[in-house]
């Protein structure tokens, strides 16, 4: 009855007021701690000849590298990841060179030596981490590494890479960056590299100075100068794993 009184009460004053309140609480809103987040790595972009050769202004990356919001990371290592069943075993081989490049980078194991296989592919959280081919419906859009990381914590929860079967893909015939003779198509180890720089998450570099290294953020047909690191992208790995 008391409680009925003070409603009543209360509401003859919200009245009197001329205030409108909801004397109901809103809602509380979801918990907003894990956020999604997709690195985009697009086909070299052709300047035409009437372009001026300013660059668009970016901030400068003076270390070569450039972490997502401070540093988002894997906090327990190593980390497990799956290839796509429908990848054959040749792309299969060089998508784990390119994985191993960055292990080989940091005296910490970074990714599980057992690599799996799995029938999925695509974007989706599922706490798989997978890597998989699929039709994009772009002609622009070489890869993309989609990944899910706690807010509040910067924990990397987990990333699935997908290459768009819409591009010629290959694989370089000596696996090095100097004798090269692929040159219409992409090679998987330099695609799959940069990818798995993001995975880590290191984000993308888009100034002409760090075209040379794995997390520039352009590639092109024929390219491999990304299988190998460039002391910017080791300085950006072991400032997020150690030495
Ligand atoms: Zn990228």
């Amino acid at each position: 009855m008391k409680r009925f009184v003070l409603a009543v009460a209360l509401a003859a004053l919200v009245a009197a007021s001329g205030f409108s309140v909801a004397l109901a609480k809103p809602a509380a809103p979801p918990p907003k701690d894990i956020e999604k987040a997709v690195f985009i790595h697009y086909r070299a972009p052709g300047k035409p000849p009437w372009a001026g050769p300013k660059e668009p202004k970016e901030p400068k990356e003076a270390e070569g590298y450039k972490l997502f919001r401070g540093g988002v990371k894997w906090a327990e290592l190593p980390v497990s990841y799956a290839i796509n069943e429908n990848v054959d075993e040749s792309a299969r081989v060089e998508i784990i060179a390119a994985f191993e490049e960055w292990d080989a980078n940091t005296s910490e194991e970074l990714y599980n030596d057992e690599v799996g296989t799995t029938g999925i592919a695509g974007a989706i959280r599922d706490d798989t981490n997978t890597i998989a081919w699929v039709d994009m419906d772009s002609s622009t859009i070489i890869a993309m590494c989609t990944f899910w990381y706690y807010v509040n914590t910067k924990e990397l929860i987990e990333f699935d890479i997908e290459f768009n079967t819409q591009f010629v893909w290959g694989i370089d015939p000596d696996g090095e960056g100097e004798e090269y003779a692929l040159t219409d198509a992409m090679d998987i180890r330099d695609i799959a590299t940069h990818e798995a720089g993001h995975a880590l998450v290191l984000d993308d570099l888009y100034q002409n100075q760090y075209a040379e290294m794995t997390m520039y953020g352009y590639s092109e047909y024929g390219e491999v100068k990304k299988i190998s690191l460039e002391p910017g992208d080791i300085a950006g790995l072991q400032k997020l794993y150690g030495s």
